[in-house]
């Protein structure tokens, strides 16, 4: 089974200290059935593989001879924009991605020496995944770390993710499944056994402002956390504070009365701050421009803190 399933992944890190206990490798999968507007992961959206170009990589046609522009089959390559070097301060000449014309064939990608070309979204046997986790096993030992699936929505290629959770466990390694919960209860209950810990987001309590902004209601997600509760599932938590969407005090002592529902099943509640990390990331695949907000102050953050503590829910800011 091992051998033939097959997972479309974007990142597989190592050394993750955000991802659950410890030192970590995190496996990303890519494809996602929410459309947050602050996803500080913007190539993880859709199912497909995306030409994503770093134009921080890239040398400038000059030097590499516009390999990329003049791989392309569908001339959908042309010269835009320039940026400075700041090695040597000279002015580069870039380019510009069709996004209309191009199919992300990959063509160009295996043209661009400097990898500022790249095609994100690759497809793995839960094997090769294995390999690769189990060289990082000395420092999960020693950290007590572990693996986290996480995505994307992990649980929208529920085979592989369920077969990479098993053969994890089988090794004695402490799993984590980074999930938005927007899953069918078919889906859930079956890796419930072979995860130790549900890194669990929280976005907003009102399921119609929930829809409108990431497009899905909020019932499946809190129907869901409950009745992994139920089965004894352990939870961190997880809600990103973002600008005009979810940072008032109703909708934050209202996540805070759903969390006590949950009870001992949480471990803690990780408040995670908005950043505009994702804005730049997004040009990268798009030429679409996203709204960027202020990140909420210390101040708002602390209060929001406040609220979980004096309900007595262990409560950190991320
Ligand atoms: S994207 Fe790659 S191939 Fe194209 S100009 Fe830049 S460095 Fe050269
Ligand atoms: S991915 Fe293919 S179609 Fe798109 S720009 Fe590169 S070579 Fe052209």
């Amino acid at each position: 089974m091992s051998e033939t399933v097959r997972g479309r992944i974007y990142d597989i890190q190592g050394f993750s200290v955000q991802d659950g206990p410890g030192i970590r490798t995190t496996v990303f999968l890519k494809g996602c059935p929410l459309r947050c507007p602050w996803c500080h992961s913007p190539e993880s959206q859709l199912f497909t593989p995306q030409l994503s170009w770093i134009s921080m990589r890239c040398i400038g046609t000059k030097m590499c001879d516009s390999r990329c522009v003049t791989s392309c089959p569908k001339q959908a390559i042309e010269l835009g924009g320039t940026r400075l070097d700041s090695a040597s301060g000279e002015e580069l000449q870039m380019v510009h991605v069709k996004r209309d014309v191009c199919d992300d064939c990959g063509e160009c990608a295996a043209a661009c020496h400097p990898h500022a070309l790249y095609i994100c979204g690759e497809e793995y046997t839960v094997d090769e995944v294995m390999k690769k986790i189990l060289a990082d096993r000395s420092f999960f030992e020693h950290s007590g770390g572990g693996a986290t699936v996480s995505g994307g929505e992990a649980l929208c290629q529920p085979e592989f993710t369920l077969e990479l959770l098993k053969r994890l466990k089988a090794e004695g390694i402490h799993t984590a499944l980074d999930t938005t919960g927007y899953a069918s209860w078919e889906v859930v209950e079956r890796v419930i056994p072979y995860t130790d810990l549900f890194l669990y987001d929280l976005k907003h309590m009102d399921s119609k402002k929930h829809r409108e902004t990431v497009g899905v209601p909020n019932e499946p997600i809190l129907e869901n956390a409950l009745r992994l509760a139920e089965c004894g599932a352990k939870f961190q938590i997880r809600i990103p504070v973002i600008p005009m969407f979810n940072d008032s005090v109703e909708n934050i002592e209202a996540t805070a009365d759903f969390c006590l529902k949950l009870g001992e099943a949480v471990e803690v509640v990780q408040l995670l701050p908005y950043h505009n990390l994702g804005v730049s990331k997004h040009l990268r695949i798009s030429d679409e421009k996203v709204a960027e907000a202020m990140p909420p102050s210390d101040e708002k953050m602390q209060s929001f803190k406040e609220i979980f503590t004096r309900k007595g829910i262990k409560a950190t800011i991320h």
